[in-house]
């Protein structure tokens, strides 16, 4: 290690989760397939190595969603900001910290951004992951913070946010992706 803290996590403890090994909750793949247009209602599975490890109903209502699994229904809020290239851009509202975050993860039954759950990103290509990671932690503080800047850098700040937060998010698709979301069994 030996960057001075410039690692997310670094000092923790090692026996964090790995989000490799996490069931995740992916905004752009539920977008992708109708799971977020208001009054969706479809069943939606996680699977690992062909076999099916959870299984849950979507229900989505416009400002939030609701996922049954087993006997709990987890609630999840949705907002949007403007895209790049046009349209908008969905996330979600971690249900812990209220950030906005294009994946969420399940740990102890419930879903939360990977800050929440503690979980570890284990870097797979070194470096530029890292670099990534700290660009991205860095940026959102700027953000939550916004008003401290000065006026002339905001636009930039938000517009680098959304990029970064964009290329990190794809980031940890690759990395969650042991566990990956399907709309059907097979
Ligand atoms: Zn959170």
């Amino acid at each position: 290690m030996g960057k001075g803290g410039s690692r997310l996590g670094a000092g923790r403890p090692a026996h964090r989760l790995k989000a490799e090994n996490t069931a995740s909750l992916d905004v752009a793949y539920l977008s992708r397939h109708g799971h977020l247009n208001a009054g969706s209602w479809k069943r939606l599975y996680w699977r690992q190595c062909g076999q099916v490890r959870l299984e849950g109903l979507v229900n989505a209502f416009g400002d939030h969603l609701t996922i049954d699994i087993g006997f709990h229904k987890h609630w999840i809020g949705l907002t949007q900001t403007p895209c790049h290239f046009g349209g908008q851009r969905r996330w979600f509202v971690c249900p812990r910290c209220g950030h906005r975050m294009a994946v969420l993860y399940m740990r102890h039954g419930r879903f939360a951004c990977r800050h929440c759950q503690q979980i570890a990103y284990q870097s797979q290509s070194g470096d530029a992951d890292d670099r990534l990671i700290w660009r991205h932690h860095n940026l959102s503080h700027k953000l939550r913070n916004l008003k401290l800047q000065p006026i002339r850098s905001r636009r930039r700040i938000q517009h680098n946010f959304l990029e970064a937060a964009w290329q990190y998010d794809t980031l940890l698709d690759k990395a969650s992706r042991s566990i990956a979301m399907a709309d059907a069994t097979g």
